[in-house]
């Protein structure tokens, strides 16, 4: 996305002062003071920031192991649980809130303090110990946004066992496919759950998946059962079986309050979980204890700006690595307040979300650039209606470029053109934010730039020679060394790993993303690698052709890929979702090319464009491209089963109605 395409650039203007407080980073002179603190000498830069948690046994981050065997602290051993939860106690702070848990349904309301979420996760670590789980062995947890998911999570934890979470969103065959693949024991399934309008019974889809995994040789010895109250369930007491089931409420008010913590090595294995799979099968990508830790808890207090008593609230479900990093663990291990939203933004109107800031006094706003694309133009923020919701200082946006309309939108209406926006660029692989925006008062942000890379971080771009790109130029996203949360090994699978990641250029980290430095030395993400296009000559993200198809008024979502061009080498494909109550016309696609013409050049203006009743993306939103791929070559000749993977599809039904839309 060139700058020129966007309006002119804000500054972002001094955070208003309440609460009082100075930002982490007053300027961007302290930030750059850091940044190179961090590159010159990482060990002292993060053995600092480590010894703001409790640890037992020193030694130091050793960076000179190379980017593929990352190890942090590797003599010191620590316990995430105690530093995110009875590190606070300590400290006196047991009454502060956790979580203030929003329902589903408006009005239904959960308050969580610190202390309260500590027993919790001390009797679930009790009751996964009494059912055989001990350090190393992974427990599978299968549940919705409620407090008992990060309770969960924190409970494995403290015992020294490995999560996997598997988005509630799934299905039977993807979730036994993980349970196989991780060889757990143990899972914790929540019964059912309402998800805007519809229920889901969980329970009922963990059941077939627990029957799958034994069709294929491996059997679940428990299964612990949380409910959501006011969820709809269809399971009784005779759908529990007997040996197997256990009542989460009836255990958890059984076991003992006291859980003692398992002091892990800061490399122990903290998690597993699998990448949302837009490019192809998705990997288990395993974090480490220390290093994750002492991340993700940096970049959630530099990025957000967090301060004593501010409101966080993100709208990321803890299936996913933002759930994980910037739910479970970046808040409470700086002792955060935060809301935790069961439900989807738009229900049971459009304006839920806004609400919901409102109620809360949220600060900080976290969400996705497809909830910000969903809400632009159905219902106004409160600050457009009536002047609250005035607590916004940070609003941060992750998990694929950020269009700069929607950017615009995102500053002027929501934030008043008084907020930060981060547009954070990360993976699960890196385990917190690699590249972001800081919300540095006076800093000019640039809509859709990813800017400036984090501490530690050392961006570089390659070209596909694997030569180093110098000053402004375009190429291959690489990370020069190892930073603290840096994926340790693909679970099972260490060869996968090497190749994956280190296996084409060896001594860099492949993000597998393409971007741009501009003269400034600001990096634009450009797409993924694979989703490049050259056309004529001309190389072309599919990010920036995006861009240029949403700034027309009737387009509401599209995606682009290329297909074989005898003469170009490639040609552009556009898959266009209308605005609801637009008709198709020849006109309007003429009109929308010459939109790209305009904006881009002659070159990038789409050769076809096919009207897409909606796009196929992921279960954490994402569009993937791999399968518009197949459709834009394949033509109405292609049949489904050339597809390859849809099971990470939120609605596979989208896949037929795109075949159906051939030369319409
Ligand atoms: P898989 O690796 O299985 O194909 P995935 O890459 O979608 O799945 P994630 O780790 O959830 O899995 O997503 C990381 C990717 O999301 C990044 O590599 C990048 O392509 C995209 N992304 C995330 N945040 C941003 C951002 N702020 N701007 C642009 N792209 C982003
Ligand atoms: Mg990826």
């Amino acid at each position: 996305m060139a700058p020129t395409a966007c309006a002119p650039l804000p500054a972002q203007p001094v955070p208003p002062p309440v609460p009082p407080h100075e930002p982490h980073l007053p300027s961007l002179a302290a930030y750059h003071a850091l940044y190179a603190r961090s590159i010159a000498d990482p060990s002292a830069f993060w053995r600092d920031i480590a010894d703001e948690f409790t640890w037992h046994s020193k030694s130091n981050f050793d960076p000179a192991a190379g980017p593929v065997h990352v190890s942090f602290l590797p003599d010191r051993r620590t316990n995430v649980a105690y530093n995110a939860l009875d590190r606070w106690i300590s400290a006196g702070h047991g009454a502060r809130v956790a979580f203030y848990a929003e329902g589903n349904e408006p009005g239904r309301r959960r308050v969580v303090t610190y202390a309260d979420l500590a027993d919790s996760v001390a009797r679930m670590g009790n009751v996964l110990r009494a059912r055989g789980v001990r350090k190393g062995d992974v427990v599978v947890l299968y549940m919705p946004m409620v407090p008992e998911l990060p309770a969960a999570m924190l409970a494995c934890a403290r015992i020294g066992a490995v999560h996997s979470v598997v988005f509630g969103g799934f299905s039977s065959e993807a979730l036994a496919g993980r349970i196989v693949d991780s060889k757990a024991n143990v899972v914790v399934v929540t019964e059912a759950i309402g998800r805007g309008k519809k229920q889901i019974q969980l329970k009922a889809i963990a059941d077939r998946a627990l029957e799958i995994a034994e069709a294929a040789g491996h059997r679940v010895e428990h299964q612990i059962v949380t409910k959501v109250p006011g969820a709809e369930s269809v399971s009784d007491e005779a759908c529990m079986v007997a040996g197997r089931d256990v009542d989460w409420d009836e255990a958890v008010r059984e076991a003992d309050a006291e859980c003692e913590v398992e002091w892990v090595e800061s490399e122990h294995p903290l998690f597993v979980l699998y990448t949302s799979g837009s490019t192809g099968k998705p990997k288990g990508v395993v974090h480490s204890t220390g290093g994750y830790m002492v991340y993700a808890a940096t970049t959630f207090k530099y990025t957000f700006d967090y301060h004593e008593g501010d409101v966080f609230f993100s709208t990321s479900d803890c299936g996913w690595i933002t759930g994980h990093s910037y739910v479970t663990y970046g808040p409470l291990l700086n002792g955060a307040t935060q809301v935790l939203y069961e439900g989807v933004p738009n229900y049971p109107t459009p304006a839920r979300l806004w609400e919901i800031c409102e109620h809360y006094g949220v600060n900080q706003l976290y969400t996705a650039p497809t909830v910000i694309r969903a809400l632009k133009g159905a219902a106004p923020p409160p600050q457009a209606r009536d002047g609250k919701a005035e607590a916004l200082r940070v609003l941060g946006t992750v998990g694929e470029p950020i269009n700069p309309e929607a950017w615009m939108w995102y500053y002027e209406v929501v934030g008043a053109r008084r907020c930060a926006i981060v547009d954070t660029w990360w993976q699960t692989e890196t385990g917190g934010h690699a590249m972001t925006p800081l919300p540095i008062p006076g800093l000019q942000m640039k809509p859709g730039c990813a800017m400036m890379p984090f501490f530690g971080i050392q961006a570089a771009l390659l070209n596909g020679d694997g030569a180093e790109v110098e000053g402004e130029g375009e190429g291959l996203l690489v990370i020069k060394s190892g930073w603290p949360a840096a994926l340790r090994t693909v679970y099972g699978d260490h060869g996968r790993m090497e190749e994956a990641y280190f296996g084409r250029f060896p001594g860099y980290y492949m993000t597998g993303d393409g971007a741009r430095r501009d003269a400034d030395g600001h990096y634009w993400l450009t797409g993924r690698v694979d989703d490049i296009l050259n056309v004529s000559g001309h190389r072309i993200g599919t990010a920036e052709v995006e861009s240029a198809l949403v700034l027309h008024h009737a387009v509401a979502e599209a995606a682009v890929v290329s297909v074989g061009h005898a003469v170009k080498g490639e040609s552009l494909y556009a898959f266009v979702s209308l605005m609801g109550g637009v008709e198709a016309s020849g006109d309007l696609r003429a009109e929308i090319r010459a939109c790209v013409r305009n904006e881009i050049g002659a070159f990038a203006a789409p050769d076809a464009v096919h009207w897409a009743p909606a796009l196929p993306k992921t279960r954490s939103g994402k569009i993937m491209r791999r399968i518009l791929r197949k459709i834009a070559a394949g033509g109405a000749r292609t049949r489904r089963e050339d597809l390859g993977d849809t099971s990470t599809l939120t609605d596979p039904s989208v896949v037929d109605a795109l075949l159906d839309t051939f030369g319409k």
